[in-house]
């Protein structure tokens, strides 16, 4: 078990939180401001506390300092937000940081952008020490960079007293539930783009699950391992020698694979002439799979009512086109009304699930792509693992 800030004594002090606060900005202002609400429960607990906080995160990928990526539009939506003082630095814990520090009486200074220095990404010794100054404590709460070892996220936690953030430890706990204490039968439903970004995480998961219901343009490789023609889906040819040796290895685990027996199908993505239900596995030639069929649709819904814990990343389809969204949409239907506990992970699969309504019957949507993924492949994260234990 790790610190958690509730485990941690912060009156008087000042607390240096890590968040993640890389929202999408339209015309210099927040465009969607979840992950800014997500932290406030953290924020809103450590003021509660009597601490003084310095905020900080990164906002896009800009190469040193550059205005269009400036914290300043997230800092007045958190002002909005919590109703207290936010007061914005010039610089990544420079002398205007340390100046404005000096005269916070209360409430929030925030940092410039992490990543308008180098050091954050390298994890540079120097850049580790001079934000370390800043604080006495220090709290990491941004979920969505934990699976990477930066200066903000990774080197400090060795310098100052730590714990993690509320959502933080929301996200890890409600992972290692279905991870680690999966009620039975644990069925995983995998999809998306690529066999080659998720092949980790498939492999661990066969270690873990009993059953894995394969979508979205993932299960045309693993058609055509089987020896079905697939036309002109998208497969990753690299990628069929591994699908085949998933296959084999879940045979011999006990692990059922079930894989789309129908499609639907149509000649071109973005300039369909013909769109076809195709009831059988074969694809005919110059037909691309887009969704998974009816048919498949009943199968992999009676095997998600039978779960006691359902993990879902990747999309069945291609679900941003309203004619290959079905497949996606009844799988959301689906495991929000089953009664197993259920986790879902990945970007476009927690788009979707809040796109088609279903994000209530859900136990745990993810914020974090890259870092729930890594705790799908069972890797521990470092900005985790380099909190002090309880
Ligand atoms: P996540 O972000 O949930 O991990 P991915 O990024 O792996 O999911 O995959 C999502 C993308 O996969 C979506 O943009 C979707 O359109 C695409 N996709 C799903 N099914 C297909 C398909 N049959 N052919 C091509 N692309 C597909
Ligand atoms: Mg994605």
């Amino acid at each position: 078990m790790k610190k958690t800030i509730r485990d941690i004594d912060v009156a008087g002090k000042t607390v240096l939180v890590r968040v993640d606060f890389n929202v999408p900005l339209k015309d210099g202002k927040v465009a969607d401001d979840t992950r800014i609400k997500e932290a406030v429960p953290t924020l809103a607990y450590l003021l509660g506390k009597g601490a003084k906080l310095v905020v900080m995160s990164h906002l896009g990928r800009p190469e040193g300092v550059d205005s269009k990526y400036s914290m300043k539009p997230v800092a007045k939506r958190l002002r909005e937000l919590m109703n207290v003082n936010v007061v914005l630095a010039n610089d990544v814990a420079g002398p205007d940081s340390v100046e404005k520090l000096k005269r916070l009486k209360s409430g929030i200074l925030m940092l410039e952008n992490l990543r308008f220095e180098a050091g954050e990404e390298a994890c540079d010794e120097e850049f580790v020490s001079r934000l370390a100054s800043l604080g006495d404590i220090y709290v990491n709460d941004a979920f969505g960079t934990a699976h990477r070892k930066h200066a903000s996220t990774y080197g400090i936690a060795s310098k100052l007293p730590n714990a993690i953030g509320l959502l933080m430890q929301n996200e890890v706990e409600s992972i290692n539930r279905a991870l680690i204490h999966a009620d039975r039968p644990f069925t995983a439903i995998l999809g998306g783009a690529k066999v080659s970004d998720k092949l980790k995480m498939i492999y661990s998961l066969l270690d873990r699950v009993d059953n894995i219901l394969i979508g979205g343009a993932m299960a045309y490789t693993f058609l055509k391992a089987q020896g079905y023609s697939v036309g002109i889906s998208k497969i990753e040819p690299d990628m069929v020698t591994d699908a085949s040796n998933i296959l084999s290895r879940a045979h011999d685990m006990g692990v059922k694979i079930y894989l789309p027996c129908d499609h639907i199908i149509a000649d071109s993505v973005t300039d369909p002439k013909k769109i076809l239900h195709d009831k059988c596995t074969n694809i005919p030639d110059n037909m691309m799979g887009m969704d998974i069929g009816s048919r498949t649709i009943r199968q992999f819904r009676r095997v998600i009512k039978s779960s006691g814990t359902i993990l879902w990343n990747g999309p069945m389809g291609i679900f941003e086109t309203p004619s290959f969204a079905k497949g996606t949409k009844s799988i959301c239907k689906a495991i929000s009304k089953s009664h197993a506990y259920s986790i879902v992970g990945g970007g476009d699969s927690a788009a979707a699930v809040v796109k088609f309504g279903y994000a209530k019957g859900i136990s745990h949507i993810s914020t974090g792509g890259g870092a729930s993924l890594k705790m799908f492949e069972g890797k521990e994260l470092p900005a985790v693992s380099v909190i002090e234990d309880l």
